[in-house]
């Protein structure tokens, strides 16, 4: 039987779990009571989905809304998962289908309605089918006094109590009165273990900041938080080695981690930063599943995380006693492509491809936001909240300017020239620079040959960058470096769209720091 985390990936084509996911399917896979409270949009049905492709038996998946019944049904099968739903929106063959597949005993899901449970004769069918979990959506139906009460819920407790079996209670609505009435009435008053959680970690202070001279970058601020423990997360093995060295050298306390090392060793570095105070664990993201320390007091990235998942439970494992944590990320175009071309070179369908680039665009759009970084991170994960206080944009706004001539400059450039060249040719162009390449190519005779000579070098760069974190132009994976305009640039190019940049992240490259301080 696969585990939870390989099903993850070829069943339901996800790399990693939303926050708070792994904990549940962890207790609702080993057959415990759970009720879990996560906001809308988190990830729920995950939460019952898998666990009841690895436990043997039909998973009863009671739910209100015969729509969202159907489409997790429909989304179930296209996976390849036997699922089924009995509602009163079934066509006479839809049903015979499932009875058919219950009879067969091949069926892994079945979704009802509610309404299902008073139907003479439903109770003997779930006796007769070897139900082996139910699964409740929407739990807070149960309630009395909640708006949505659907008095066909108050059937479920005796459905868990004739068939005895575990019992998974999700809502998104999260306030105590209705929470106790969802225990009274599914679990019998008996306490279910309970997940209550929303996205937001208010102690963890985010950050982001372009890749200027990162090492120095990643230097400070580990310096500015001397004797605390922290992890900087690396995109390679390699890169943990040396900075791990770079930070001892400057007076840290500092080890190295990564998958590529033998189990003792690795052992060892976890050992250790359980037990010091003060220690750095240089790693890469192999770094964290076994680690269950409350008290890290700051996390960073020296390289862009994959994924806006990845980066929340990354930065997520900062500050777990609830005191005062902080973050950093950095990030650059190099980033970018490498990302990028991770994902253009694995294996994986194109699908799944291409919803691995939009969680990577989710992630840029929060490395290049304009307002309250917690508010865009909550967002993504569907929680609505106000300017957190807490994050380097509500400490120091950012402040925008209207990019779009600038990107319009920019992707004439890159139409022109055929889609053949990186950002550095393109600048060349842009600023009117008669390089070699650029005469060979005749590039100074373009009409587009110095038309952006209101911004230098390094101002240029960042529009670049932040034309890439909009994902207007991406790396073309066959040709090195060169940039691809994308559809999503279109609209800009026409004239129908303009977009906002950022310009404090284009000063401070500009006004560079020294290399050495
Ligand atoms: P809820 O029922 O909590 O409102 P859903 O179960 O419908 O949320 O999930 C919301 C969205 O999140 C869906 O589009 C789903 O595909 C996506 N999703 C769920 N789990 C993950 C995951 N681990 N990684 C990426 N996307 C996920
Ligand atoms: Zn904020």
């Amino acid at each position: 039987m696969p585990g939870a985390a390989e099903l993850l990936s070829s069943v339901f084509g996800f790399s990693e779990f939303r926050p708070g996911q792994a904990e549940i399917v962890d207790a609702v896979m080993a057959g415990q009571h759970t009720l879990a409270i996560m906001p809308t949009g988190g990830g729920k049905s995950l939460c019952f989905q898998l666990p009841a492709l690895c436990r043997d038996g039909v998973t009863v998946v009671i739910s209100p809304l015969i729509a969202l019944m159907r489409d997790q049904v429909r989304g179930l099968r296209e996976a390849g998962v036997a699922a089924g739903a009995l509602t009163s929106g079934n066509t006479e063959e839809e049903t015979e289908e499932v009875f058919r597949a219950l009879d067969e005993g091949v069926l892994k899901l079945l979704y009802m309605a509610p309404e299902r449970l008073s139907a003479g004769g439903t109770l003997n069918l779930l006796r007769r089918i070897g139900v082996s979990l139910i699964a409740v959506d929407e739990a807070h139906c149960v309630s009395q006094w909640g708006h949505d009460f659907r008095p066909d819920y108050l059937r479920i407790g005796e459905l868990r109590r004739s068939l005895n079996v575990p019992l998974a209670a999700f809502t998104a609505t999260a306030d105590a009165e209705t929470r106790a009435e969802i225990v009274t009435r599914l679990f019998d008053g008996v306490q279910p273990e309970t997940f209550l959680r929303g996205f937001d970690r208010p102690n963890i202070h985010l950050a982001f900041e372009v890749k200027d001279s990162p090492r120095r970058q990643i230097l400070d601020f580990a310096d500015a938080r001397k004797g605390q423990s922290g992890i900087v997360y690396c995109g390679t093995r390699a890169k943990t080695e040396s900075l791990a060295a770079a930070l001892r050298e400057a007076g840290h306390s500092a080890c190295h981690y990564h998958g590529g090392m033998e189990a003792e060793p690795r052992r060892e570095v976890e050992a250790r930063f359980q037990r010091e105070d003060g220690l750095i664990v240089v790693a890469t993201v192999a770094f964290g599943m076994g680690v269950d320390k409350p008290d890290i007091r700051w996390v960073a990235h020296a390289d862009l995380p994959k994924s806006i998942e990845g980066y929340y439970q990354e930065i997520g494992r900062a500050g777990r006693d609830g005191a005062p944590a902080e973050t950093l990320t950095l990030y650059g175009p190099e980033d970018i492509r490498l990302r990028r071309s991770q994902i253009d070179e694995s294996p994986a369908p194109a699908e799944r491809r291409a919803a691995d680039h939009a969680r990577l665009n989710a992630l840029l759009g929060l490395a290049e936001a304009l307002t309250c970084r917690r508010q865009t991170l909550l967002g993504y994960f569907g929680e609505e909240a106000q300017p957190c206080g807490t994050c380097d944009l509500c400490d120091r706004p950012a402040e925008a300017f209207d990019g779009t001539e600038a990107v319009r400059k920019a992707l004439s450039a890159i139409l022109r020239t055929g889609e053949y060249f990186g950002a550095g040719h393109l600048i060349d162009i842009l600023t009117g620079n008669g390089t070699d390449k650029v005469k060979a190519r005749s590039h100074d005779a373009l009409p587009t040959f110095g038309v952006g000579r209101e911004f230098d070098r390094r101002q240029w760069q960042a529009i670049f960058r932040q034309m890439m974190g909009h994902d207007l132009v991406r790396p073309d994976p066959e040709r090195h470096g060169a940039l691809r305009m994308t559809e999503a640039a279109r609209p800009i190019l026409r004239g129908e769209a303009g977009i906002e940049l950022r310009r404090d992240t284009i000063r401070k490259a500009s006004s560079a720091r020294p290399a050495v301080k």
